[in-house]
């Protein structure tokens, strides 16, 4: 807590007056035309992996970047809220699920370690875990000698798109402004970030290349 405190004094002190004409601009209000849902998980950065600023991006985060299906939508009305929100009310063209490394949520749906808490236990439900086989038989894995737990992690990238396009509004929003769902994984050890490309069928590190690939997808 005092690291806070001190950095909102630090920030005051040396950062505010270059933002004031970004927040004076801010106050009128937001249009980002970025979905980002993430992990709960302190590591995950996107401010600092992806250069993003005060109004870049719309963010939904919680344990395991999960997205429980529309059926099961009552379960967490706060993702399917910021989602209606995001779709209706802000100029958003597209949604990023992101991943990351050493996630505690996939390790805890592995069985790795016994949860006792009973809303986690009920919220892990939304992950899918493969068997064993399926999960060494999957190619969409960036990199074949990955750990079980961050397989997973990319796996379960894709299994909460396919959540997210049960939603009518997603499928709306497709059609009528082309919207775009990508994959995301972010590797803690490293800072790199991985995209799913669906031209290879697997995640693929966002570097020169690959961003300017992805670059030439976007509107
Ligand atoms: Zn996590």
């Amino acid at each position: 807590m005092k690291k806070l405190v001190n950095g909102i004094l630090e920030f005051r002190r040396n950062h505010l007056i270059g933002y004031r004409e970004k927040y004076a601009h801010l106050k009128l209000g937001q249009s980002p035309d970025a979905l980002f849902i993430g992990c709960s998980d302190s590591r995950v950065m996107p401010n600092v992996f992806a250069s993003t600023n005060p109004g870049d991006l719309f963010v939904i985060r919680n344990v395991g970047n999960l997205i429980p299906p529309h059926c099961d939508y009552a379960r967490n009305y706060s993702v399917a809220a910021a989602i209606e929100f995001s779709l209706t009310q802000l100029p958003t063209r597209d949604i990023i699920v992101c991943g990351h490394s050493e996630c505690g949520a996939m390790r805890a749906a592995l069985g790795a370690e016994k949860v006792e808490m009973a809303n986690l236990r009920e919220w892990l439900e939304n992950i899918y875990c493969p068997s064993e086989h399926e999960m060494d038989a999957s190619q969409i894995v960036s990199d074949p000698s990955l750990s079980c737990e961050n397989r997973l992690s990319q796996l379960n990238v894709l299994r909460q798109i396919e959540h997210l396009k049960t939603y009518p509004i997603i499928q709306e929003t497709i059609e009528n402004r082309g919207l775009q769902i990508h994959g995301w994984y972010f590797d803690i050890a490293t800072g790199d970030v991985y995209a799913f490309d669906e031209e290879v069928g697997c995640f693929v590190l966002i570097d020169e290349e690959e961003g300017g690939r992805i670059l030439s997808t976007l509107e």
